[in-house]
């Protein structure tokens, strides 16, 4: 079965909104001025604030039917006294088609725990948005050789309950917590274990053959320009989650291009 990848740029506490601006906008002249990748989708994170002015960016640039706006993160609830937060409906007015769920540095940083994630799965696939679940081990769960257990309850929990259908259209990342940010990626082979020996095969035995066929699995972790080629070498990972490299034009664009 063949799937889009997904080339998402996650932006994290990054650039103001008039940063984000300028940002978007010579990225998005660099992308517009190559050909389309095959079957390559972008999606870029900016951070709430900067939301609106980006997409206002990709509206200008003429490249919305491959590029997307996504969020951080979103609330569960769609409104009501909950200072600080951001919802599903609120997104999708502001142009988001993805928002990230389940990010390592909101687990790990911020106390998220399985059943928030799998709540704001929920809202994001009601709000009609695609939500990109992150999934990973940290350093000391893979050394215990605990990453199989910790991926498969994360995931499970995160889809507990969904129809197939609805598990079909979801983008999972799977991001082993010691790449990310650390310069240290994981190999394509070990990635491609877990996409397809775990993830793939859970979604599968769980949902089915038709969701875990159409199911895109990103990896995350230290990606850059030179290391893209060594996991879009595999058919089973779906594209990159990008943080660090998304800032950067040349090098995003370099990723995309690779993708
Ligand atoms: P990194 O971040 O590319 O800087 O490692 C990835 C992520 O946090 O999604």
């Amino acid at each position: 079965m063949s799937r889009s990848r997904v080339i998402a740029g996650n932006w994290k506490m990054h650039k103001t909104p008039s940063e984000a601006r300028a940002f978007a906008r010579e990225l998005l002249a660099q992308l517009g001025g190559a050909a389309r990748p095959e079957g390559v989708e972008v999606v870029l994170c900016p951070s709430f604030p900067a939301l609106t002015a980006v997409h206002a960016e990709i509206e200008r640039s003429g490249l919305g039917a491959w590029v997307s706006l996504g969020a951080q993160d979103l609330y569960w609830e769609r409104q009501g006294a909950f200072t600080g937060e951001v919802s599903g409906p609120m997104l999708a007015d502001a142009g988001c088609r993805y928002v990230i769920v389940g990010h390592s540095e909101r687990r790990h940083l911020l106390g998220e725990s399985d059943e928030w994630v799998a709540r704001k799965l929920r809202a994001a696939l009601e709000s009609g948005l695609t939500p990109i679940l992150c999934v990973g081990e940290t350093l000391e769960e893979r050394r215990q050789g605990l990453t199989e257990t910790v991926v498969s309850r994360q995931l499970e929990t995160a889809l507990e309950g969904l129809a197939a259908g609805a598990v079909a259209g979801v983008v999972v990342a799977y991001e082993p917590v010691w790449a990310i940010g650390t310069g240290e990626n994981a190999t394509g082979e070990e990635a491609h274990r877990v996409i397809d020996g775990v993830i793939r095969s859970r979604v599968r035995a769980r949902f089915g053959e038709e969701a875990a066929g159409r199911l895109r699995i990103q990896y995350g972790g230290s990606v850059n320009p030179a290391n893209i080629g060594e996991f879009m070498a595999y058919p089973s990972i779906d594209g990159a989650l990008v943080g660090g490299a998304s800032l950067k034009v040349d090098s995003f664009t370099a990723i995309v291009a690779a993708g």
